[in-house]
């Protein structure tokens, strides 16, 4: 990596500490099973649905920009090449030794993946294994198992007793479970556990739309508690997302009550991504001991601005609360972004405290090693001492 021009010692420290860890991505997907051609490529560059109009192209963004600073070398072509020279580039190499490389210069040791968002585009789980070298661990996304017990049943009580089956089934390998409810009923949900006659109108209700889109705030209740009463991690998405979500209901302090009551079942509960409700998450992480938080997905997209993100988390947020992820899905080139973007970020965040001498340098090392792996292993209970490259 290019040294910048008055690069302090302390910084040249932090960032040979930033460079040494094998990242754990608390969260993340994995990657297009065949090379798209380019407008595929800028539909997985953005959470648009809808494509600018001619000749704007998705490359002149943050995330743009990020990706021929820093993906393109990998890939052999010199800094900064332009996107056509990148996809011509990319089509020669293939798909797999893109992704190969590219995931080889992210130094990302462990991911935990969400393989419950379509699944059928991307590389399975040990596909991924197998072209990246890179373990996985599942994360499983709760409304994805309700929604395969909802075709395989006729009835409310059916469906009710398929839906707890699956998830009792699932929990002898997830790592951590997942909800999408910002995206199916926003996050201001009833903090309450329901009880079985409400779950079972509900399903009654659910199966009555003839909609597999599992959108009842009733069941989403039901499957936040059934993950929560058994004390494990659950990951909620909340911020900035694609606009199938409405972004004011994904704000994290919704969940206040509902983190609050769940404070006595032992369970942790990761707040994902966040952007642009950094701040609130870390007031969250602050006053709750079971709360921790992230930063991907928004990091990527926003590349050069990145620590503004990460210094905003790093604010209220104790500095054990906080986890390193990239939310990368599709494009194995997010996985880099997230990892150098996040790299760089955090050496110039805490490059500036150690500067101003209100940190120690071997704080802030241990900071970095903390939000890059440590805080991870101990949220999930990981035991990864053989996976580290
Ligand atoms: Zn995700």
């Amino acid at each position: 990596m290019q040294r910048p021009a008055g690069a302090s010692s302390a910084r040249d420290a932090l960032r040979r500490a930033a460079s040494g860890i094998a990242l754990i991505d608390h969260h993340a997907h994995s990657v297009l099973r065949t090379g798209p051609d380019r407008a595929g490529f800028e539909d997985a560059m953005t959470e648009a649905h809808e494509r600018p109009p001619a000749p704007a192209t998705a490359f002149d963004s943050q995330l743009g920009f990020a990706l021929r600073r820093h993906c393109a070398p990998v890939l052999g072509l010199e800094p900064f090449a332009p996107a056509q020279a990148y996809l011509a580039r990319r089509a020669e190499l293939g798909a797999a030794e893109a992704t190969r490389r590219l995931l080889a210069a992210s130094g990302i040791g462990l991911v935990l993946l969400d393989h419950g968002y379509a699944a059928e585009r991307l590389l399975t789980p040990a596909e991924f294994t197998t072209v990246t070298g890179v373990p996985t661990r599942p994360v499983v996304r709760l409304e994805a198992v309700a929604e395969e017990a909802f075709e395989a049943s006729r009835d409310a009580h059916e469906l009710v007793r398929a839906i707890d089956a699956r998830l009792e089934a699932a929990s002898a390998t997830a790592t951590a479970w997942k909800t999408i409810a910002a995206y199916r009923t926003g996050l201001a949900l009833d903090p309450a556990p329901p009880g079985d006659g409400e779950v079972r109108a509900a399903a009654a209700d659910w199966i009555a739309t003839g909609d597999r889109r599992l959108r009842h705030p009733v069941l989403v209740r039901h499957l936040i508690w059934w993950a929560l009463s058994r004390g494990g991690a659950l990951q909620v998405h909340t911020g900035f997302g694609d606009p199938d979500l409405l972004l004011a209901d994904a704000n994290p302090l919704h969940l206040q009550p509902l983190i609050a009551r769940a404070t006595s079942t032992g369970s942790r509960i990761a707040l994902l991504h966040c952007h642009p409700f950094e701040r609130e998450a870390a007031f969250l992480c602050h006053a709750f001991g079971h709360v921790v938080m992230d930063v991907g997905l928004a990091v990527p997209h926003l590349g050069a601005q990145a620590p503004g993100s990460i210094r905003q988390a790093l604010g209220l947020a104790p500095l054990h609360a906080v986890l390193f992820s990239t939310d990368a899905w599709g494009l194995p080139e997010l996985y880099l972004l997230g990892s150098r973007l996040w790299r760089d970020a955090i050496v110039d965040v805490l490059g500036a405290h150690v500067e101003a001498g209100e940190w120690t340098l071997d704080d802030a090392v241990r900071v970095i090693g903390m939000i890059g792996r440590g805080n991870a292993e101990r949220t999930y209970g990981l035991s990864t001492e053989g996976e580290r490259p």
